[in-house]
């Protein structure tokens, strides 16, 4: 197993070798890694609901009151009355008619796409979509086509060609996860119609966060009804751990019966969905823990901007600060960390090259504090490694 050695090798001597750190607590505003205590700004908890005391008590009540796991696939004995409560809610949250609940939102995806596409289709998938939706893609066998980002020219090109095909269905995170910035969906789903098309919208990032009542793209852009497939995670926002498609009784029936990452897997353990259906309680009755993470973004983008740093543009939590070399990027995340930042540096093949970039993300539980310091952190780490 030679490879091994050559291939780690390899990374290293490329600087993208990638080693894990130790985080001690839940994610707060402020976290111990590797040890020292460090301003956190790169966690997907954005409105701080995994530490959330609500949401932890409802994970221990589930405990108590269900147990630790579910002992089985939804499919055979693990569908506990808990997991058909949540589904509930999340259809009243997402305003559709159902909707069911994956494992991850790996799983979601895979399962989804697997099950709505196969030989004789296409899918017609965004350049920066997540992992998980090109891995969905590749394992349909249909046949996928990409589209550069955001570009409804190109996919309206695309569309046009693909009228043979058994069936369409263009698929596009919300939220894309490394820039930031939101997907055209008005345009989308008009051209899915003109078209024929499927559209399922991966809400990862949008869940909780996007839309006046923190339900997503569709809440956002006031296109409820008009989204079909409505891919969502319970481990962002929600600060719990899973997700779902919401959608209507057909779709979620046909899931059922057709996604195999729903199938063949165990049914989440009770605690993960006691805590997300605190947490989308919490969502939708407190809209001002939602403001203060708007709050929080516009103040920390203004601050770095203003300092003379790259920063994407995008309306979202996720603040993508562009470095571009590989090296001065991991420089970058070191020089934070050491001075009590922890923003870790984004290189390649998760975005393309000569974008490396520190992925900000800010929270509604940093203080004002939190930002003023950390911002200096930035001034400081900036001028160190030569990019601001
Ligand atoms: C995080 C993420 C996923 C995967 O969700 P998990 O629940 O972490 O598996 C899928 N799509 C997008 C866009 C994501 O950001």
């Amino acid at each position: 197993m030679r490879f091994l050695y050559e291939e780690l090798l390899s990374l290293k001597s490329r600087n993208l070798y990638r080693t894990l750190k130790t985080v001690e607590g839940p994610p707060a505003s402020r976290i111990i890694v590797d040890g020292r205590e460090c301003i956190l700004l790169s966690s997907n908890s954005y409105l701080g609901l995994a530490e959330h005391p609500a949401v932890r008590a409802a994970a221990i009540e589930a405990v108590s009151r269900w147990g630790a796991g579910a002992g089985g696939s939804r499919l055979i004995s693990g569908n506990l009355g808990l997991h058909e409560d949540l589904e509930r809610e999340i259809a009243r949250f997402k305003r559709t008619e159902a909707a069911i609940i994956f494992n991850t939102g790996y799983m979601a995806n895979l399962g989804a796409i697997t099950a709505l596409a196969g030989k004789g289709d296409v899918i017609i998938s965004d350049e920066l979509n997540h992992a998980s939706i090109i891995d969905g893609c590749r394992l349909s066998r249909a046949e996928t086509r990409i589209y550069r980002h955001k570009d409804t020219e190109q996919l309206k090109e695309i569309l046009r060609q693909a009228r043979g095909h058994r069936r369409r269905l263009i698929v596009t995170d919300s939220v894309f996860s490394m820039d930031g910035d939101i997907a055209p969906l008005p345009e989308i789903t008009a051209l899915a119609e003109e078209y024929g098309a499927m559209v399922m919208v991966d809400d990862a990032h949008a869940t909780g966060v996007l839309g006046v009542r923190g339900a997503g793209a569709a809440d956002y852009f006031r296109l409820e009804g008009k989204i079909p497939v409505q891919m969502g995670t319970l481990s962002k926002a929600l600060g719990s751990f899973g997700a779902f498609v919401a959608g209507s009784r057909e779709l979620i029936d046909f899931l059922t019966n057709r996604a195999r990452s729903f199938i063949f897997s165990t049914a989440l353990p009770p605690a993960v969905i006691g805590a997300a259906m605190a947490a989308i309680k919490l969502v939708e009755n407190n809209p001002e823990i939602r403001q203060k993470l708007w709050d929080n973004a516009r103040y920390l983008r203004a601050g770095l901007e203003k300092m003379g740093y790259r920063v994407l543009s995008g309306e979202s939590p996720i603040i993508p600060v562009l470095i571009g070399d590989d090296r001065k990027t991991v420089q970058m995340a070191g020089s934070l960390r050491g001075k009590g930042v922890f923003a870790p540096g984004i290189r390649p093949p998760t975005v393309p090259p000569g974008t490396g970039r520190i992925r900000v993300t800010v929270m509604a539980v940093h203080s004002l504090y939190d930002l003023d310091e950390a911002l200096d952190v930035f001034e400081k780490a900036g001028k160190e490694v030569g990019v601001i």
